[in-house]
């Protein structure tokens, strides 16, 4: 392997997925710190939490820190089609501009995305065989094969002049993943005899004991668990995991049930695995109303909204307010996922107006109808030895999971361990790794249409709306400088009398025949009626003046 010039670096450089679980964008650079050549693994998105993001549905790293040198960025690789790690793609596309590659399941869900964009004409996005390679400037990527909860994850081995990096995506190690590869066990090995410089890894799981578990042993329990059911039987998931569905497939098959699919996810998915030749054995589809005409034993509905999502099947059939499919008692929704931290007050909501309805419900709290994608304890151990790089990078986790793994890491006889953070530019080689620069990151949100930089607080204005309403004074002067009429005073979500005591301290303020300087008035006139609106109600609303000179 070629040694390179004596001023390349290879660098490593987060601006998403580290100190947070979701939002993956990594960067790796090669070449003089003047001039590098990069490529980004991955670029996801993060889901707004209603409480702290009102009315922001997607948040998305800010990537301003690499695009100022467009023409330097070769490439995007997507390890897999998770929506944390292909869903900006589409929205910083534009920014980007560069090439997209990814195996065949993962690129036709990108392609999808930049369709629904209007993108689809401009983005290449290339096809890398399921178990290929790629060769982008001086970096040579191997895709090796390693299983998850989704088709074709792939672990990347990242080649570059200065050596190797080993970046795991999100990965487990499933013995029988039912559809796609299993874990290439040979390949890790030897990847690891070539000597690698750094492991990129996957922390979500870092905290917990053992191992994830094997999809086919849901598979078995869902089937015995859907052969005791006797009436209508929905099971919730997430739609991506096409191996799951496949189960669920077969377990209905196995009872003679037919099934249905709830839901355009759950569409789409089944129909892009179809096209790229998985699910082969997979039973016939009904439509909804097909399948609630069928005896109730007959039927089961594979249905999108296991977090609660709003506006996903589950939450319109537990309120029964979803056109073609209407449960009742003695029917069963089966949750065969797990619940996302933030999610858990939605998921509760829906599953206690599906319990009020006297429909039973199954959940991975009760039943094993779930086992986590990502490595446990055992499984990252591992694949340290499988590995066994001179640096461990935790990545994709918050700081806790980060913290757990390197000292897992360093378990492993791992002689060194950095946890990086969002915006941490890290030297792999040549020499010791370490940290030589901060450049600025941060989270960008998906604002109705529109993206805006978090730190610009659209959403923290939103925030004290919604907890103290909005209280607008208008004012009207006449060229003196005179208040002329009555002030009118507009008090959005805030209690009657609380509109009624800023009246009055407005009117207070503005007596008399006084002349006002514009501002000042504004000013003084804002000040007394939040003042007014705290003493009446211990709360201050979002106050605007506005002043009128005739
Ligand atoms: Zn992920
Ligand atoms: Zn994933």
């Amino acid at each position: 392997m070629a040694s390179g010039k004596k001023s390349d670096e290879l660098v490593f450089l987060p601006l998403g997925g580290s100190g947070e679980i979701g939002m993956n964008f990594n960067a790796y650079g090669f070449g003089p710190a003047h001039d590098r050549q990069w490529i980004i693994v991955d670029c996801g998105v993060l889901f707004g939490r209603e409480t702290s993001q009102p009315g922001v549905d997607v948040l998305m790293p800010d990537i301003r820190a690499l695009t100022d040198n467009r023409e330097n960025i070769l490439g995007i690789v997507a390890t897999h089609a998770h929506e944390d790690h292909i869903g900006a793609i589409a929205h910083l596309w534009p920014m980007l501009r560069c090439p997209v590659h990814a195996t065949p399941f993962t690129a036709r869900l990108i392609t999808g995305k930049l369709e629904e964009a209007g993108l689809s004409g401009k983005v290449k996005v290339r096809e890398v065989p399921v178990g290929g390679s790629l060769e982008l400037g001086p970096f040579t990527l191997d895709f090796i094969s390693i299983t998850h909860s989704i088709l074709e994850p792939n672990l990347l081995a990242i080649r570059t002049p200065l050596g190797v990096v080993a970046h795991t995506g999100d990965w487990k190690i499933d013995p029988d993943p039912l559809l796609g590869e299993v874990t290439d066990a040979a390949a890790m090995e030897k990847l690891g005899n070539e000597g690698v410089l750094a492991l990129v890894c996957d922390s979500t799981n870092a905290l917990v004991p053992g191992a994830s578990g094997s999809e086919s042993t849901v598979r078995e329990s869902l089937t015995d668990l859907i052969g005791t059911l006797k009436g209508r039987v929905a099971v919730t998931g997430f739609a991506s995991n096409v191996a799951r569905l496949d189960s669920i497939a077969h377990a209905a098959r196995v009872h003679g049930r037919q099934i249905a699919l709830v839901g355009r996810s759950m569409q789409k998915m089944v129909q892009a695995a179809r096209e790229c030749g998985y699910l082969k054995d997979f039973p016939p589809v009904l439509d909804e109303t097909e399948a609630m005409d069928l005896p109730a034993r007959k039927a089961l509905l594979l249905c999108t909204g296991s977090q609660g999502e709003p506006r996903a099947a589950m939450a319109r059939i537990a309120n029964d307010s979803h056109p073609n499919v209407h449960l009742t008692q003695g029917d069963t929704v089966i949750f065969s996922s797990r619940v996302i931290p933030g999610n858990e007050l939605g998921i509760f909501d829906l599953q206690n107006a599906l319990a009020a309805r006297g429909i039973e419900l199954l959940t991975a709290e009760d039943h094993f109808v779930h086992v986590s994608g990502h490595p446990c304890r055992d499984e990252l151990a591992q694949m340290y030895r499988w590995i066994r790089p001179k640096l461990a990078v935790p990545v994709h986790g918050e700081i806790r999971h980060q913290v757990a793994h390197a000292r897992l890491a360093r378990e492993m006889q791992v002689p060194q361990a950095l946890i990086p953070q969002n915006g941490h530019l890290i030297r792999l080689a040549p020499g010791r790794p370490e940290l030589i620069d901060e450049v600025p990151s941060g989270r960008i949100h998906l604002d109705g249409r529109v993206l805006v930089a978090e730190g610009e607080g659209l959403a923290k204005g939103r925030r004290a709306l919604a907890h103290a309403g909005l209280l607008v004074v208008s004012l009207v002067l006449d060229e003196k400088g005179r208040v002329v009429g009555e002030p009118a005073v507009l008090a959005e979500g805030m209690p009657e009398p609380v509109a009624e005591a800023v009246e009055l301290a407005v009117e207070e303020q503005t007596r008399g025949n006084r002349h006002h300087d514009p501002d000042d008035l504004a000013e003084a006139v804002r000040r007394a009626a939040r003042r007014a609106a705290h003493d009446a109600w211990g709360k201050k609303p979002v106050t605007r003046v506005l002043v009128t000179e005739v």
